[in-house]
This record gives structure tokens, C-alpha cells and sequence, in this order.
């Protein structure tokens, strides 16, 4: 075993530390007071720096590299914003994954250029009004048409709705009751029938746009076939990655606030020297020190093991376990660091206060820390724990 990151890795990691550093910063805090997304340049610009291609295949345009080196960079856009770092998790780790996996060829061939290069993003729409955690409860339905599918209902919760140019949907596509009726088609936003709702004022995510998207007999071209029906579990056992991300997403937000507590302590003065000198605080920076190292090794692990693996993805107890624990460590590394930063760390102006909210949201995102609990306490025991009997 060898905690060491190769020459290659940490020559990735600089590269995205030095960008997300150096152009990013300022583009982090427009977003969040304006509530605008990265803008289209920008990311084409992520794309031309290879950001959005890290573990994408080659011949698509990708780096052709592993989960961890994409998460590896996906970590160090998150320690600036959830925001700026987005578009990679988009591409990385998330609804991108779901094409490269399961798509056509020429499903492939037609959209990860677009995405490897910043031309376009993919989000996910899964969770309806009535279906989060009881996800197979869902209840939007395409029939088959013969060479076409028309595609009906209302998602909620999407995650870059409106600025995304296409849509994972996962659909009912037969009558098959339960998980046993679903798959999911890939929808561009410009088709006839698509519109998205309002954008939803959140607690965070500021830059990340949420809206509910209406389907109203959307023609859909069979080509646009993802995983047909009887699929759920197929899509469910690829989203080990995605959980890596989401916990990313939590680790990047963690390890931001540990870096900005760390320097605040050491200049900020209180009874003549710096509060650093004063235990409380110095055991509040361990603490937090702590729980980032610990979030971090175990995402490390979920990446690393997934390159053993047969289908090459983090498992379903890695993942949920770095998820679980990275979604509730980013609370209190982040509520500690408000703490130590006293009335800067509640202050809109110093960063930190959009962290704790930001922070938050990760642990409901992508499956509940209790449903994951559940995953968790299911793999350990060797069966599921069926959530309806
Ligand atoms: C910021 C944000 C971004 C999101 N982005 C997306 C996205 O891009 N695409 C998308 O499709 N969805 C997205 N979601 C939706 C997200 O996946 C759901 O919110 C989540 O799955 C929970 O569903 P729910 O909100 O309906 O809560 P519910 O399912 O109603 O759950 C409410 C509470 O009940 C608990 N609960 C429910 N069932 C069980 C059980 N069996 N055992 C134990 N506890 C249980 C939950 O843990 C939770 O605490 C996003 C949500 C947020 C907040």
C-alpha cells in the first residue's frame, strides 16, 4: 500500500490547483452574487485545458485517465466553489458517465466531444414531486412510437436545468410496475415540448441552477435510448462514480475551509497574540484537520479500488461510504471554521458562511446520508433491506 501520489497525478492536481487558483477565485464569487452559472467560454475553456476529459475515453477527445485523477482535480475546482466546479463534476463523474457507459456508439460518438471539449453539459433528472428517495415510484412514461418515443411529465430538483443543453430522464418505458419499467433516454432542451420551470431559491448552491423540467409529449429519437426498460438497477450500480463526486464535491468545500481557518487563526489577534496560541481554537483546527484527512483517504480508496474492479467503478460500499461520511463532515468542518473566524466567519464578504451553506446541501443530493447509511449496513450484511415491506 502507498499513499503517495504518482509524478503524473500531482502534476494533474498542480495544474487544476494553479487554474482554479488563479482564474477562478473572482468567477466564484460573481457566481454566488449573481446566481448565474459558469459562464459558456469558461467552460470551453475547462475543456480546452483537458479539465473536462480527465477519465473520458480518448478517442473521444479525454485524458484517458482514471476516476482518481478526475476526482483529483474535481477536488481542487471545489476547494474555490461548488459552483466553478460544476461543469467537471457534470462531465467527470456524473450524467456524462451515464452515456459513456450504457449509450450507443453513436450516442457517444455525438455527445462526449461536446461535453470533453465544454461544448455542452449533461445533467440528470431523476427526482419528481412525488419520487426522491422512493425513486422508483417515478411516474414520467415515454411509449413507443415505432421509431420515436413521446416522453411526458415533470422532473424536479435538476441540477443545472435550463443551462444544460441535454438531460439523462430517467422514464418509465413500459408498463412494468416498479423499478422494473425504467430506463432512461437522453433529451436535448431544445426539442418542442421541454420547459423548465423557475429557478429555485435554495439555501446554497448559488450558480447551480435548479429548476423543474415539464415534459409535454416530447418526441424522442429511439437513438436517444440510454438503458432500456428493466434497467434502474444498471443505472444504479454505475453511480458508485457519482458518489465519489458527490462526496468530492463535499471533501474540495472541507478542505477549502480548513485552508482559509488555518490562515485566519494565525493572523487574526485577540488578548495581544494570534488565536492560534488559544487551545479552543487550536482543537477546533485538528478536529477539522481530522475529518477532512479521513474523508479524503476514503474517497482516494473508493477511486483507487475502482480501478480493480471488474466493471472499473467505485462499489456501492466504497462509495457510499465516502459519500456518507465526506456529505457529514463537510457540516462541521465548515460550521467549525465559521467558529473560529467569529463574526468574519458569518460575514457574506469572507466565504466562509457560503461553505456551511453550499456544505450542506451534498448529504440530501445524490441519496440521503440515511439512505446511504442503509446501502452501507445492506453491503455489510450481504442482502438489500427492502424499503417497502
Ligand atoms: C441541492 C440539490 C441538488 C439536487 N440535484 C438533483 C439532480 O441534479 N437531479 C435529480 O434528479 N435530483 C436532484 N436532487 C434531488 C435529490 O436527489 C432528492 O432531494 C433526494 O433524493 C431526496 O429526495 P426528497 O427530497 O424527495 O426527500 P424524501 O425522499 O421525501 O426524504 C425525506 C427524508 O426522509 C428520509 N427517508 C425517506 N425514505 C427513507 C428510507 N427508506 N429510510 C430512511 N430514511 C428515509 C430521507 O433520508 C430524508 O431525510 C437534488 C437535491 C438537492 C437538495
Amino acid at each position: 500500500m502507498d499513499f503517495r501520489l504518482s509524478e503524473q497525478q500531482l502534476e494533474l492536481q498542480d495544474a487544476a490547483r494553479r487554474f482554479a487558483r488563479g482564474e477562478l477565485v473572482e468567477l466564484a464569487r460573481e457566481l454566488e452574487e449573481k446566481d448565474v452559472s459558469v459562464p459558456a467560454d469558461m467552460v470551453r475553456r475547462y475543456g480546452e485545458l483537458g479539465f473536462l476529459g480527465v477519465n473520458l475515453p480518448a478517442h473521444y477527445g479525454g485524458l484517458g485517465l482514471g476516476h482518481l485523477e478526475a476526482l483529483l482535480v474535481l477536488e481542487q475546482f471545489a476547494m474555490i466553489s461548488n459552483a466553478v466546479a460544476f461543469p467537471v463534476f457534470e462531465a467527470l463523474v456524473g450524467p456524462a458517465r451515464t452515456i459513456e457507459r450504457f449509450g450507443s456508439d453513436a450516442l457517444k460518438a455525438a455527445i462526449l466531444p461536446q461535453v470533453i471539449a465544454g461544448e455542452a453539459t449533461v445533467a440528470v433528472s431523476m427526482s419528481e414531486p412525488e419520487a426522491g428517495t422512493a425513486l422508483t415510484d417515478l411516474t414520467t412514461r415515454a411509449s413507443d412510437e415505432g421509431d420515436h418515443f413521446l416522453l411526458s411529465g415533470t422532473k424536479r430538483w435538476t441540477s443545472g436545468a435550463g443551462h444544460s443543453r441535454y438531460y439523462v430522464v430517467y422514464t418509465r418505458l413500459s408498463d412494468a410496475p416498479g423499478a422494473k419499467g425504467i430506463g432512461a433516454l437522453l433529451v436535448d432542451r431544445d426539442w418542442d415540448g421541454v420547459s423548465f420551470g423557475a429557478r429555485e431559491q435554495l439555501m446554497g448552491f448559488r450558480g447551480i441552477a435548479t429548476r423543474d423540467i415539464a415534459f409535454d409529449n416530447v418526441q424522442v429519437p429511439k437513438d436517444n435510448s440510454i438503458v432500456g426498460a428493466g434497467g434502474f438497477a444498471q443505472l444504479m450500480s454505475a453511480f458508485g462514480l457519482e458518489r465519489c463526486g458527490n462526496a468530492t464535491q463535499s471533501l474540495g468545500l472541507a478542505a477549502g475551509a480548513l485552508e482559509q481557518a488555518t490562515e485566519y487563526v494565525q493572523e487574526r489577534q485577540a488578548f495581544g497574540k494570534p488565536i492560534v496560541d488559544f487551545q479552543a481554537v487550536q482543537l477546533r483546527l485538528a478536529e477539522m484537520a481530522m475529518q477532512v484527512e479521513a474523508a479524503r483517504l476514503l474517497i482516494y480508496r473508493a477511486a483507487a479500488n475502482a480501478a480493480h474492479s471488474a466493471d472499473g467503478l467505485p462499489s456501492v460500499l466504497d462509495s457510499s461510504l465516502a459519500k456518507c461520511f465526506a456529505n457529514e463532515i463537510v457540516r462541521s468542518v465548515t460550521a467549525n471554521g465559521m467558529q473560529v473566524m467569529g463574526g468574519y466567519g458569518y460575514h457574506k464578504d469572507y466565504g466562509m458562511e457560503q461553505r456551511v451553506r453550499d456544505g450542506f446541501a451534498w448529504g440530501i443530493a445524490g441519496g440521503t446520508t440515511d439512505v446511504q447509511k442503509t446501502n452501507i449496513a445492506a453491503a455489510l450484511v450481504g442482502r438489500r433491506f427492502d424499503q417497502r415491506r
